[in-house]
């Protein structure tokens, strides 16, 4: 990816946003960082939203306004990025992992009520490279089961399932800010959304000391405010969100037709969704050799991600079987992010279409 052409583009207006809160000096929260919160939530479709510093600080004040504590369960995806998992483990409750569905990559809902206990408190699915999961089963499960969902959408601002946005299914939704994401800060930054007006007062609390009143502190929080440069950059930012998936979109389905005939696996979007494409992942069994292949042609690569999380040392406990998890092994064996981002150009998408045209061809 290539964040410094989109700064090009904005500076002029990142400077503005940024001399307003030197005058102001409200470095920590303030009136830049409130108006974000506004705006992101009513372009996620949600009432409100609080901003943090960070999308797994997102995660750890979400799954703590939730009543997630020592002893509870919460079910996440294996498929995802360590942060998931972590923030559950911050708050002293342990993630149980399940498969991800073999098309989707997303967490297999059939998969899921198996896993549940008397320790069960929350449901966390991610939405994978800004695919949203299968919120429909999910959302009957936890409804069966008296659970929460905790939508992990820090890779899907802007995704939709059946007509409801990333973020407005579950009980609370997750985002993160970090440079490279849909929406990135220049620095780091995370909000949670939620229409629950009591969970996002607790959440305000949480972020600040566990205090509204300065210097009482009736519970114990963290500090994980936004920065005011971060909220009126983010602002600056939102406005050109959906004509930056948009282009994203557009890429894809340029490299989708492009690739369609190869012995390649795309991404797909099943009837319904919204895809945001934050990765463009496809997947091959010689991956590894597709990559290198690249990287002497002048592309690069990523691997969205090479390790499942339940093969994580620090993310295993006494009872994670590794046979339990065949898709989501198979999947971070197979899968290669080719580039992607708004202001990607056309006919470098062609170029890398007729690169890995070529090494199939060979
Ligand atoms: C990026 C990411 C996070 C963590 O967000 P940070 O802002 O980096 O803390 C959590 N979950 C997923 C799925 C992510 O992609």
């Amino acid at each position: 990816m290539d964040l410094n052409t989109q700064y090009k583009s904005l500076s002029g207006e990142i400077h503005e946003a940024m001399d307003r809160v030197f005058a102001s000096s409200q470095y920590s929260q303030g009136s830049e960082v409130s108006s974000f919160e506004k705006a992101f939530a009513k372009f996620c479709g949600s009432p409100d939203s609080a901003a943090v510093n960070s999308g797994t600080s997102a995660l750890h004040m979400a799954l703590l306004a939730a009543g997630v504590g020592p002893g509870d369960e919460v079910i996440t995806p294996t498929m995802t990025f360590v942060a998931t998992a972590a923030a559950v483990i911050y708050c002293g409750a342990k993630p149980v992992y399940v498969d991800c569905d073999p098309i989707t990559m997303n967490i297999d809902p059939t998969k899921i009520e198996s896993r549940i206990n008397e320790r069960t408190k929350a449901i966390l699915p991610v939405h994978l490279h800004g695919l949203m999961a299968d919120m429909d089963p999910i959302s009957k499960i936890a409804q069966s089961h008296n659970l929460k969902i905790i939508e992990d959408a820090a890779q899907a601002h802007g995704a939709a399932y059946h007509g409801k946005n990333a973020g407005t299914i579950g009980t609370l939704g997750c985002f993160s800010f970090y440079p490279g994401k849909n929406l990135g800060a220049y620095g780091e930054g995370g909000a949670i959304t939620t229409a629950d007006a009591e969970l996002l007062d607790l959440i305000r609390k949480l972020r600040n000391w566990g205090s509204d009143v300065k210097y009482h502190h009736p519970i114990l929080g963290f500090n994980a405010r936004m920065d005011g440069l971060q909220g009126a950059i983010l602002k600056v930012k939102l406005k050109r969100l959906t004509s930056w998936n948009d282009s994203r979109r557009v890429l894809a389905a340029q490299y989708i037709s492009g690739l369609s005939d190869l012995d390649l696996i795309l991404p797909t979007e099943p009837e319904g969704y919204r895809h945001v494409y934050h990765i463009f992942g496809v997947r091959t069994p010689r991956r590894e050799e597709l990559q290198v292949w690249l990287n002497e042609r002048g592309v690069q690569t990523g691997i969205h991600y090479p390790i499942p999380v339940h093969m994580q040392p620090a993310y295993r406990f006494d009872d994670t079987r590794d046979d339990e998890f065949p898709e989501a092994t198979k999947a971070c064996n197979e899968l290669l992010s080719l580039p992607m981002f708004p202001e990607l150009a056309p006919d470098l998408v062609d170029v890398v279409i007729q690169h890995i045209r070529a090494f199939f061809d060979r």
